[in-house]
C-alpha cells in the first residue's frame, strides 16, 4: 500500500471520477488491451456515451464503430447488451453486489470485483492477469493459471492478502506492480516493495511463473474476399450476422473458394463484373485459429440498386460513416484508397 501511494498510476482518465461505469468501461478495453491504446479509445467512447443510460439507448454499430480497431468485438457487443440490462432489469441503476455484477454478460469475477471495489470501495479482491503474475511468483505457484486448480489456488491467494480497508487501492496497487515493476520479462525485483519474501526472486525462477499456457498449433482457414468496386469508388460491404467472427460488423463479402466469381456475383446480386485482380494475401489470428484471406479486386461496371438492402451497403472510404469495419477490412480499405 506504502508502495501504491508513493509509485502508483494515479492519473489514467478512469480513474478520474471514477464511476461504476467509467470503471467498467475501462476494465473491459483492457481485458485484451494495452494502456497506452486504451486510453484514447476509452476518452472517444465516453465522450459519445457520457454514462451508462448513453450506452445502452445507442444503436450496436455506433458502438461497434467506436470500438473499431480495438479488437475482441464480443466486448463491444457484451458491453451494450450489458448496458440494456441494467436499464431493463435494474432500473438504469449500477448492480452493487459482486453477484449481480458478475451474472451480467461479459463479467467476469475479477472484473465485478474491479467495478466494485474502484468506484465502491467494496473490499473484494481481484485476479486480472498482472495479479496473477505477482501472486504466482510470489508464492511460486505452479501451473497454468487459466487451469481450474491453478485459477482457485491463486483466488485463495488473492482473498488471503487483502487488507480489510482501502481495497480499492490495494487492488490498483497490485495491477501497477504487475504492470510496471513485475513484468512478464525481465521484472524489476530491485525496486519491488514485496522482495524480501518472493519466492521467485528467492530462486532465481522469476521466468518459470506463471506457466504459459500449453501450446498448441492454431489450425488455419482460408478466404476470398471480393473488393466490389464501382467506378465512383465506393465499394461493396455487407453486415455480418450478429454471432460469429466479426459479429455485427461490416466486411466484404466472402466468396466460396473455388466460386467462378463472375457466376457467383451475377447469381447472388444480379450484375456482371469487370475482371478481377488477385491483391497480397494478408493473415489475420484469433485466438483459436488463423484466417488466411485472399483478397481479389472485382470491377463492377453499375452501381445496382438491389444490394442497397439493410444488411448492404455501398461504401465510400472517403466519406466513412459510423459503422463498425473488421481490422482486415480496415487495413485493405486503406489498400484500395492507396491505389487510387
Ligand atoms: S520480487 Fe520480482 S518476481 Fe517477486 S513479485 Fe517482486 S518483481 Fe515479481
Amino acid at each position: 500500500m506504502r508502495w501504491y501511494d508513493t509509485h502508483g498510476r494515479k492519473s489514467l482518465p478512469w480513474q478520474q471520477s471514477p464511476t461504476p461505469y467509467r470503471v467498467w468501461v475501462s476494465e473491459i478495453m483492457l481485458q485484451q488491451t494495452q494502456v497506452a491504446t486504451v486510453v484514447g479509445y476509452f476518452e472517444r467512447f465516453t465522450a459519445r456515451f457520457p454514462d451508462l443510460a448513453a450506452l445502452a439507448a445507442a444503436s450496436l454499430d455506433e458502438v461497434l464503430h467506436l470500438w473499431s480497431g480495438l479488437g475482441y468485438y464480443a466486448r463491444a457487443r457484451n458491453l451494450h447488451r450489458a448496458a440494456q440490462l441494467v436499464v431493463a432489469e435494474h432500473g438504469g441503476a449500477f448492480p452493487t453486489t459482486l453477484e449481480a455484477v458478475a451474472a451480467l454478460p461479459g463479467i467476469g469475477r475479477s472484473t465485478a470485483a474491479a467495478i466494485l471495489s474502484l468506484a465502491g470501495g467494496q473490499p473484494h479482491p481481484i485476479l486480472d492477469g498482472n495479479v496473477k503474475r505477482v501472486l504466482a511468483r510470489h508464492a511460486g505457484v505452479d501451473g497454468w493459471p487459466g487451469a481450474a486448480q491453478v485459477l482457485a489456488r491463486l483466488w485463495r491467494l488473492a482473498e488471503a492478502r487483502a487488507p480489510a480497508a482501502r481495497v480499492g487501492a490495494y487492488n490498483q496497487g497490485m495491477m501497477d506492480l504487475g504492470a510496471l515493476v513485475c513484468v512478464r520479462a525481465r521484472p524489476a525485483c530491485g525496486a519491488c516493495p514485496v522482495a524480501a519474501d518472493c519466492i521467485a526472486r528467492r530462486d532465481g525462477r522469476q521466468g518459470d511463473w506463471p506457466a504459459p499456457k500449453p501450446r498448441r498449433t492454431l489450425p488455419v482457414r482460408t478466404t476470398a474476399m471480393l473488393l466490389l468496386h464501382a467506378a465512383d469508388g465506393v465499394v461493396l460491404l455487407e453486415q455480418r450476422p450478429p454471432t460469429g467472427i466479426w459479429g455485427g460488423l461490416w466486411s466484404f463479402p466472402e466468396c466460396p473458394p473455388g466460386a467462378d466469381i463472375d457466376t457467383w456475383c451475377r447469381e447472388r446480386w444480379g450484375f456482371a463484373t469487370e475482371g478481377s485482380e488477385r491483391l497480397a494475401p494478408l493473415r489475420h489470428t484469433f485466438s483459436h485459429f488463423h484466417l488466411d484471406i485472399e483478397p481479389v479486386l472485382v470491377r463492377v461496371q453499375a452501381l445496382p440498386e438491389r444490394v442497397m438492402d439493410a444488411g448492404w451497403v455501398w461504401y465510400n472510404s472517403r466519406r466513412p460513416d459510423a459503422r463498425g469495419l473488421a481490422a482486415p477490412v480496415q487495413r485493405l480499405l486503406a489498400c484500395l484508397s492507396d491505389r487510387s
